[in-house]
């Protein structure tokens, strides 16, 4: 069985730990919003924004000249 995004397991109305969180900072925080572009959880306020029904995480949604690549 394929291992479920993040973004079909709150479809199923699960819970699951912001990406960012996660890699960032080695802790665990539940979320239930999605990152429409990776498709990955994010803590809403802090990691991301949920505007119009379409979340995005601080990484996806930095415009393009600020993005330090
Ligand atoms: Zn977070
Ligand atoms: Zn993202």
């Amino acid at each position: 069985m394929p291992t479920q995004t993040d973004k079909e397991k709150i479809e199923a109305g699960k819970w699951v730990n912001c990406w960012i969180c996660e890699t960032v900072f080695r802790r665990k925080r539940e979320t239930k919003r999605y990152c429409n572009k990776c498709g990955r959880g994010f803590c809403e306020g802090e990691h991301g924004t949920f505007a119009y029904g379409v979340g995005t995480c601080i990484i996806h949604g930095v415009r393009k000249k600020d993005r330090l690549d």
